[in-house]
């Protein structure tokens, strides 16, 4: 059976456009504060540049020796140690501007600059805006991340790193039991493999829970509490060939069943390996709908179950009109399930009509920035509204509707 769960987290569209969608990468600095005696920008830019080095020489101790208290001296530690596992390259940590919060008489809170990249995954480099506390002067960093601002996983805390050719899993936690969700993530790349030929490696990323989740995309409380994965931009731009992970939600992700799981994690790996998020034109219902038919079809469920609730709404109230529309895949709209179901559908009708590879080509083509109808007559010979109408029959004859 499929978990309730189980649908709900196939959002992809919302999170990504979340996660990419509001500027969040453009750090707007403060306006200029009054520079008091406190802060010290060329201590900090060294200790910087030192924490740099560390990361890049792999030096544990050196990282922890730039850490003002043992908590920080070992969260730095782990940095060091996140970085050597995940193959990070191009580790950068530029100061940029104090925030005018000051501690005391030589501690305060500044905005630093932080690049870096999974080497072997991600094609361009991840760019964010990190609070960091420095004290001494500027010597020591007494804290990473705040309030309001993204804090990748690799800088909060030891993670469990596992690798295995095309996939790489990062969990947080110091021996956090990785292995079930590298199985599913190498699983989730041949099903996509089969259907969409391509090279590009996938990064899961595993926060504790659903606040470090939060941290980690820089979502609102409660936003995505429900939902099982996103795949979102690692520092939420939307720039051609920003990082692109997928981000589990353990507190849903975990309860999953293992066919359930197994479909969240491939419906993510699909978004993910067919750059899904910089599509910002192609119609929701193809991109999800798309998602879940690579998802769905070596999986031995019967409709009961992978249509039930659009049978049911059919059923009481005939198929929809018109194909599900943007707003219908919003994370908080009612009949979620159901709306992804007759997306799914939708896929399932033109794989039927045109043939899997007709389905693939039309996706490729609209995701690329293609227009719909021009892909739909070129590969499948059929108008938006021929579409339309033998996906309504498709529906029309789900089993509990017909009878
Ligand atoms: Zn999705």
């Amino acid at each position: 059976m499929r978990a309730r769960a189980g649908r709900l987290p196939a959002i992809l569209a919302a999170a990504a456009l979340l996660a990419g969608g509001c500027a969040k990468d453009d750090y707007v600095a403060p306006p200029p504060v009054v520079t008091g005696d406190v802060a010290d920008a060329a201590v900090a830019a060294d200790t910087l540049a030192d924490l740099q080095t560390a990361i890049r020489d792999g030096d544990g101790p050196a990282a922890a020796d730039l850490g003002a208290d043992v908590t920080v001296r070992d969260l730095l530690t782990a940095v060091v140690a996140n970085a050597e596992a995940l193959g990070l390259a191009d580790v950068t940590f530029r100061y940029v501007t104090e925030t005018g919060r000051t501690s005391g008489a030589d501690a305060w809170d500044g905005q630093v600059a932080v690049t870096w990249r999974v080497d072997g995954f991600d094609s361009t480099s991840a760019r964010i805006e990190l609070p960091v506390s420095f004290a001494d002067s500027g010597a020591t960093i007494a804290a990473v991340g705040g309030a309001g601002a993204r804090l990748p996983l690799w800088l909060a805390g030891a993670l469990d790193v596992r690798k295995d050719g095309k996939v790489l899993v990062a969990v947080a936690g110091d021996d956090a039991g990785g292995e079930p969700y590298l199985a599913a993530a190498r699983r989730a790349v041949a099903q996509v493999r089969a259907v969409v030929p391509g090279d590009g490696g996938l990064v899961v990323e595993v926060p504790a829970d659903a606040d470090a989740l939060r941290q980690a995309l820089d979502t609102e409380p409660g936003q995505y509490d429900a939902i099982a994965a996103i795949t979102a931009p690692v520092d939420g731009t939307e720039a051609a060939g920003s990082p692109v992970h997928v981000f589990l939600n353990r507190g849903v992700y975990d309860d999953l069943d293992r066919v359930a799981a197994q479909v969240v994690m491939t419906h993510e790996a699909v978004h993910a390996l067919t750059d899904a998020v910089a599509a910002r034109r192609a119609p929701l219902w193809l991109v999800e709908g798309f998602a879940d038919y690579v998802a769905l079809r070596d999986v031995d469920l019967p409709l009961t179950t992978t249509a039930g609730q659009i049978a049911e709404q059919v059923r009481r109230a005939g198929p929809p009109k018109e194909l599900p529309l943007p707003g219908d895949f919003d994370p908080t709209a009612s009949h979620l399930g159901a709306v992804y179901e007759a997306a799914w559908l939708a896929c399932v009708t033109l794989a039927e009509h045109g043939g899997e590879r007709a389905l693939v080509e039309l996706y490729d083509d609209v995701l690329a920035g293609g227009d719909l109808v021009t892909a739909l007559r070129e590969h499948l010979g059929w108008t938006e509204a021929e579409l339309t109408a033998a996906w309504r029959d498709r529906l029309a004859a789900l089993p509990g509707v017909a009878g």
